[in-house]
């Protein structure tokens, strides 16, 4: 395994599972990969696993800055 340059390589999202317990941080760019893989593998590709809630309204936010950033 490569060594992880960590820290502020993006924004990063909270997600929960409810069914698992399920409390995990995922850079921006992983998220919808890795909630499809876990809802897939665990609950039958129910939509079980989700970004938190609370999280969630201001994802279009989190979402709209990188592009502006991106844009440059
Ligand atoms: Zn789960």
């Amino acid at each position: 395994m490569p060594t992880s340059s960590d820290s502020d390589d993006g924004p990063r999202v909270p997600i929960i599972c409810p069914e698992c317990e399920t409390h995990a941080r995922i850079p921006l760019g992983d998220v919808a990969e890795r909630l499809e893989n876990h809802n897939e593998r665990l609950h039958d590709g129910e939509a079980v696993a989700e970004v938190d809630p609370e999280v969630k309204e201001s994802l279009a936010d989190i979402v709209a800055e990188e592009m502006g950033l991106l844009e440059g």
